[in-house]
């Protein structure tokens, strides 16, 4: 321990990111990005907002990309003032944590979830408790009651794949309505149902999503929440408090053209959703056991119950994929969607194993 950290750093338990290897090209099917490029239109505006207004700061409030995501969604209700926007989903989830979930109960969230909850609970020193997935790997919102410290839980589920539908998620807010339900749609665009319809009727609710995995993105670092203007204006006091310009100026033009070209969006989730539907037939004709996917991304536990190995192997063989070494998931293997032609890789590799 450095004698000049605060027992608060000394006590953090930081996230780890997933491998981002430069010894060699992998065929990268481990940390969820999109194997497609981004929008050309979106790397048009890119090139175009890099002239010399770079000496001016930005918009601090972003305007140009909140109106692009308010309109994608206006036939949901959502307005400017409804939408919150910042560095990468995972800033936008670090403000939640530390401007809406902080209260005298615990927050509540999945005990398989995303690896980023337990270090904002840490970091913001938030009593957690961890509601167990089913045995099966569900996701049972009915188990997340009796709190006003707040719910969290993304949708799909991360690393498990597994979606909820949007009634159950009413479901659940109807039955906390003093709690703030946050779901985490960094998946959803993959065949499962946002919650965005929801947010006019339920000022509890906030929905994060992300432009790092269907939009192609993940080297710009945009993420947003969309909810009720007090929960936004919430939001906007934290990160005026400590960075009052989260986006520069190309990542708003960039990621507000990726959120107007809806035919580029829409055909390259498609392409990923044909080509996850080809991975789990293959995978279950290779003895594995797939969950039910709406991700861009499978779970799969391999017949030998060898996952360990199995990720050595592939890396050694240059195709690398996610490995958890925790209890109840580490016989699985994550896997993200790629092209056709890296599936097709990834699948021969993995039959002479
Ligand atoms: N939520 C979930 C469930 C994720 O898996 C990720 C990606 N690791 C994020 C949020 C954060 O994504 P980003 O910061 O790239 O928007």
């Amino acid at each position: 321990m450095s004698q000049y950290w605060s027992k608060l750093v000394h006590d953090l338990d930081p996230y780890t990111p997933g491998e981002q290897p430069k010894d060699q090209r992998y065929i990268k099917l481990n940390t969820n990005e999109c194997p497609y490029p981004p929008s050309p239109q979106a790397l048009a505006a890119i090139h175009a907002a890099a002239d010399e207004r770079l000496r001016l700061y930005p918009d601090p409030n972003a305007d140009e990309l909140k109106d692009a995501i308010a309109a994608y969604y206006g036939d949901d209700g959502v307005q400017r003032a409804n939408v919150f926007v910042g560095n990468g989903s995972d800033e936008v989830l670090a403000h939640v944590f530390h401007g809406l979930l902080k209260h005298d109960a615990p927050i509540l969230y999945p005990d398989i979830s995303y690896s980023f909850y337990p270090v904002y609970a840490n970091l913001y020193q938030l009593e957690a408790q961890l509601i167990p997935l089913r045995e099966d790997f569900r996701l049972c919102l009915g188990d997340y009651t009796c709190t006003n410290g707040g719910i969290i839980f993304p949708n799909p589920n991360a690393p498990t794949s597994m979606a909820v539908g949007r009634d159950v998620i009413e479901a659940l807010l109807q039955a906390n309505r003093d709690s703030v339900v946050v779901v985490d749609e960094a998946y959803v665009d993959f065949g499962a149902e946002t919650a965005i319809p929801l947010i006019t009727h339920y000022p509890n609710l906030l929905v994060v999503q992300t432009f790092s995995k269907s939009r192609s993105l993940a080297g710009l670092r945009v993420g947003f929440a969309v909810g009720h203007p007090d929960l936004i204006a919430g939001l906007e006091r934290v990160k005026n408090s400590f960075n009052s310009y989260p986006l520069g100026r190309m990542a708003i033009a960039g990621a507000a053209a990726a959120m107007r070209d809806r035919d580029y969006f829409a055909s390259t989730c498609q392409q990923i959703m044909t080509t996850r539907d080809m991975t789990v037939q293959k995978l279950t004709e290779l003895g594995f056991s797939v969950l039910p996917s709406a991700a861009n991304f499978v779970f799969a536990r391999p017949p030998a119950g060898n996952a360990e190995a199995l990720y050595l192997a592939l890396k050694q063989r240059g195709v690398l994929v996610r490995y958890f070494n925790k209890p109840r998931i580490n016989e699985y293997l994550r896997i993200t969607i790629g092209t056709d032609a890296e599936m097709q890789t990834f699948l021969h590799v993995l039959a002479e194993l």
